[in-house]
């Protein structure tokens, strides 16, 4: 069964047990990823007085449910996940940051070391430089949804492996699914590859657009890639002008 149908089966499941709605949790509207507190001696001791009564979270009818609960949901289905054998190295599940009602999705391959270790996706170099190619783009990383095939990070960063995009990849649809942009971005051969089922190389799937179910997607080269051969900075820049084109129609 598809994490769509699984989604819409587990809010119908909320319903059927009577809850009203989804909580309207700030931080996980803002930043779905999860952050692992650090651990105090504070944080472990039993408050010697109850805690003040915490502001009731206003509910959402889940008929009307957003693309953000949508997400906060996926992001409750993954919990501390340990489907696949990248749990055991993880500091931090990278779920995703941005916009959940973005037009405008970027998806890489996996969380690198400094992703696991700030829980959110593209914040190394690799990511200093996809947050100035969406800024050439004239958006804000707000703006925008970025996301990994996998969600922790691959000891030593090496290819995710097909049991763990197996296990994966389903969270990724749904959260596609939940965002419906208009356009992703698969960042380099190993994301392009995997969303769009093909062995063919990058540099014959980037520069134009090609459809993945309901979705269009428009491969261009990763980040890490242009760190090594700025050169190609130029051939991703052509990708992002029919990117910036096509979310103008
Ligand atoms: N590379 C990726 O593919 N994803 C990240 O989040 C960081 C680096």
């Amino acid at each position: 069964m598809s994490i769509s149908r699984d989604l819409a089966q587990h809010l119908r499941y909320y319903q059927d047990l009577g809850v009203e709605g989804l909580s309207r949790d700030l931080h996980w509207r803002r930043r779905e990823g999860e952050r692992k507190p650090a651990q105090t001696e504070a944080s472990e001791a039993v408050p010697s007085t109850p805690p003040a009564a915490a502001p009731q979270s206003p509910v959402i009818p889940l008929t009307d449910a957003s693309a953000a609960d949508r997400l906060v949901v996926i992001r409750a289905e993954l919990g501390d996940c340990t489907r696949c054998k990248l749990h055991a190295g993880r500091t931090n599940l990278v779920f995703g940051v941005g916009n959940p009602d973005a037009d405008l999705m970027f998806v890489g391959e996996g969380p690198g070391a400094d992703e696991d270790e700030q829980g959110e996706p593209f914040v190394g170099r690799a990511g200093q430089l996809l947050t100035q190619i969406i800024k050439a783009m004239g958006f804000a990383r707000d703006d925008v949804y970025i996301a990994n095939v996998v969600k922790c990070r691959p000891p030593n960063n090496r290819n995710p492996e097909p049991d763990e995009i197996a296990q994966c990849s389903p969270f990724l649809n749904a959260q596609i699914a939940s965002i419906k942009p208009k356009v992703i971005v698969a960042l380099g051969k190993f994301a392009a590859q995997t969303m769009l089922g093909t062995e063919m190389p990058i540099s014959r799937l980037r520069g134009r657009f090609h459809e993945m179910g309901e979705n269009v997607v428009m491969p261009t080269f990763h980040p890490s890639y242009l760190l090594r051969t700025p050169a190609a900075k130029r051939e991703v820049w052509e990708d992002m002008k029919m990117v910036m084109q096509r979310l103008k129609e």
